[in-house]
């Protein structure tokens, strides 16, 4: 087939503010791979289950429906369906942007409030074989929320943001569930309420009832005074870098590539679908707690997770004085989204 014919077409072009381009061909080719897995799962075990995923992963983000600033030429998504299926590459991309700019305003916000210090906190377990991943995110998020009724915790924190991510070790067919937290800490928490990293150690091990001491890291975010949240997202990122993890804090619990290696459906990413999913399904990833829950109310934010992901940064749809619509469909066949 060509499309030659078709030449009343354009390719979608969509662009942030500082000219980065937003990558919906991308994440749209990832997502009709996710979804061809899940057929794949389907036939391969026999339950609706999976192909009632495939069908609406392979729904999602069909037709974008944008408004073009007049001025700017800049799109603005206004209406769209997302399928909100956790191993969506699509969905967690909206998820990701959605929760980095909330995490922006509750940071700012607390700053505001409380002038805190800032901690951040990674929480690790033992590699674990696929079968047992379920079971070990279940009572990681149980472990989590008793570290955090300890005295100690309770008394030098003032809340958390706390996100789940998992990474594949390919080789030896294991996988990887940790959070990275980030707390903020009261003024003393650097005097007589510190808790060293030997302490957040024990701790964890304590709440997670482990028979072997468990990997934690911690360190201060740093910065300098009046810090504004930008600079906290930056030294968050650029800690989680140091340490190797795969993921932003912001970002979505799992990398789509990290998922579904290469660009064909293989029994090992099977596997992974399989796993992930079960693990992954109708469960919280991210949380907040203390004031970081509070801000999070106060600011009227709504649920990053199973919320609208067309709007991500909330802001008044005050863009109704001259725009007009752009409509771009998927085009499987050109494998790209085309504006008639
Ligand atoms: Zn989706």
């Amino acid at each position: 087939m060509t499309y030659s014919s078709e030449s009343n077409y354009s390719i979608l072009q969509d662009k942030t503010a500082t000219g980065k381009k937003r990558d919906w061909k991308g994440k749209k080719m990832r997502s009709s791979l996710m979804s061809s897995h899940y057929e794949g799962l389907e036939k391969r075990i026999g339950a609706p289950y999976y192909g009632k995923k495939a069908e609406k992963i392979s729904n999602c983000a069909e037709c974008l429906a944008f408004k073009r600033e007049k001025e700017t030429g800049r799109l603005k998504l206004y209406q769209a369906y997302f399928c909100k299926v956790r191993l969506c590459p699509m969905c967690a991309w909206r998820r990701s942007l959605k929760i980095a700019y909330h995490n922006k305003l509750i940071v700012e916000e607390a700053n505001r409030q409380y002038k805190p210090a800032w901690i951040f906190l990674t929480l690790t377990v033992k590699n674990v074989e696929g079968d047992q991943l379920k079971q070990t995110i279940t009572d990681m998020m149980q472990g989590f929320r008793k570290l955090f009724q300890y005295k100690k915790v309770k008394t030098g924190t003032l809340g958390f943001f706390r996100a789940l991510e998992i990474t594949k070790n390919h080789k030896e067919n294991t996988y990887h569930p940790h959070f990275h937290v980030l707390i903020p800490v009261k003024r003393n928490y650097f005097g007589k309420s510190y808790i060293k990293q030997t302490e957040w150690t024990s701790f964890w091990k304590k709440a997670m009832k482990l028979d072997y001491t468990p990997i934690v890291h911690v360190q201060r975010v740093k910065g300098k005074k009046g810090i504004d949240a930008e600079a906290i997202e930056k030294e968050v990122r650029e800690a989680i870098e140091e340490q190797k993890a795969i993921l932003e804090i912001s970002k979505y619990p799992v990398k789509d590539t990290d998922v579904i290696r290469g660009n064909e459906v293989t029994e090992e990413n099977l596997d992974t679908v399989y796993y992930l999913d079960d693990a992954l399904s109708a469960r919280r990833l991210i949380g907040y707690g203390g004031i970081l829950k509070e801000i999070h109310k106060e600011l009227n934010l709504t649920d990053a997770e199973d919320g609208d992901l067309v709007r991500i940064d909330e802001e008044d749809d005050d863009i109704a004085n001259e725009t007009f619509e752009v409509m771009a469909r998927w085009h499987v066949g050109i494998k790209n989204y085309i504006i008639n």
